[in-house]
């Protein structure tokens, strides 16, 4: 039987009419054309969904379609705009500020960039999962010149204080990155509140295919994005590569259908959501991981108390869960993530993350409570938990 999905922040299943618009651009009978064919039909009709695409995505986001970037991901995307940033300075010269809860996607390039000689600072955040105006604000030199905070954490749904955050950048005149993967079709996004130089975008975390992303980059601004991939000058050359048609089809329906549904969406979800806690709580001797109110409202981060996150996933194996805990060979490691928020070994290892979406129906979660429930009532009750 298949698991009840409880996993949205690791992917999600592409919409059906997502899918279906972009079957359209694959096949012989469809607009199969490479985009940048400028000499006939196919091309022009490619190029044409490329670009409507662009605008549905552009729209989504309060941005200008000459500002979207197309991308593999929000991997490439973080990717380009921290190194596309770093690379207009000489290491010694340039100071990047980020936070400890980022996604590897960011803490990974960042520390790339420190091995070659970069300057980082990486602030921690408080036990509510947030990091702060003020210690941005204190973390800054007259050499920094990139701050890249993420808008809304992909293991606790914490959401950052990204436009006081960008306000203080534009201030400084810093530039200023969102990955913003985990906030589209959650939280209400718009690049101008934020004062965002540069937003990190990922289709599959909100119903649209694997592979694609987007980076906006600001147009008024003085940055000169350096590109990471070369070749034949696509994306204005900060992008080579032909472009995937179909996946940009489907990212633009998939950002259309998150604009048409935000308000419905995000209202059902967020109400699944807290009778799930609700739910959850009644267990007892659990408690919830990141600030209570500044979340998306489709993630809970839960520590059941006394109970091994890897033995409780085991437990409740009708549900499509995770641990956030990074599996490297033998042993198991606590999420980096709820450690820097302070939990101890212990707790980080009784979390689980548990994310509602799109096709999560009242039933699912009345079934995950119960299963909940029942596996924490019995993995407490067993002998070697009670030593343990
Ligand atoms: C999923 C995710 C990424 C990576 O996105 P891909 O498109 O899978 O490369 C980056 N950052 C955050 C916050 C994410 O949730």
């Amino acid at each position: 039987m298949r698991p009840i999905y409880l996993d949205y922040a690791a992917t999600t299943p592409v919409d059906r009419q997502v899918a279906k618009k972009m079957a359209d651009y694959l096949t012989v009978d469809g607009d199969y054309g490479n985009p940048a064919s400028r000499s006939h039909m196919l091309g022009w009709l490619a190029e044409e969904a490329a670009e409507e695409a662009r605008n549905d995505v552009a729209d989504l986001i309060g941005a200008d379609s000459r500002e979207i970037v197309w991308t593999s991901g929000a991997t490439e995307s973080n990717n380009l705009a921290i190194k596309g940033v770093a690379e207009n300075y000489a290491p010694e010269d340039c100071h990047i500020i980020t936070g400890a809860t980022e996604h590897k996607a960011v803490l990974d390039p960042v520390a790339y960039l420190k091995s070659k000689g970069y300057l980082v600072t990486i602030l921690q955040p408080g036990r509510d999962g947030r990091i702060t105006r003020a210690q941005v604000a204190d973390a800054m030199t007259e050499k920094t010149r990139l701050v890249s905070l993420m808008a809304v954490n992909n293991e606790t749904g914490v959401c950052h204080p990204v436009a006081e955050v960008g306000a203080l950048c534009a201030e400084r005149n810093v530039y200023f990155h969102v990955d913003a993967a985990q906030a589209i079709g959650k939280i209400h996004v718009d690049i101008n509140d934020w004062q965002a130089t540069l937003v990190s975008l990922s289709a599959h975390k909100f119903y649209g295919p694997k592979g694609v992303g987007a980076l906006y980059v600001r147009r008024r601004s003085p940055l000169q994005l350096k590109a990471q991939i070369h070749g034949g000058g696509h994306e204005r050359g900060m992008r080579s590569g032909t472009l995937a048609a179909h996946q940009l089809v489907g990212m633009g329906e998939a950002a259309r259908l998150v604009g048409q549904n935000f308000d419905e969406e995000t209202t059902r979800i967020g109400r699944l959501r807290d009778h799930l806690w609700l739910g959850l709580e009644r267990i007892g001797e659990v408690s919830l991981n990141g600030d209570p109110t500044h979340r998306s409202p489709s993630h809970l981060n839960v520590c059941f108390h006394h109970v091994d996150g890897e033995a409780l996933m085991m437990a409740v194996r009708n549900l499509a869960i995770s641990s956030g805990s990074a599996c490297t060979s033998a042993t198991v490691e606590p999420s980096f993530v709820l450690k820097s928020m302070g939990l101890s070994d212990q707790d980080a290892h009784s979390s689980l993350r548990i994310s509602l979406g799109r096709y999560t129906t009242e039933d699912d979660i009345e079934r995950a409570i119960s299963s909940f429930t029942e596996a924490v009532t019995g993995l407490r009750s067993a002998p070697e938990q009670q030593r343990g």
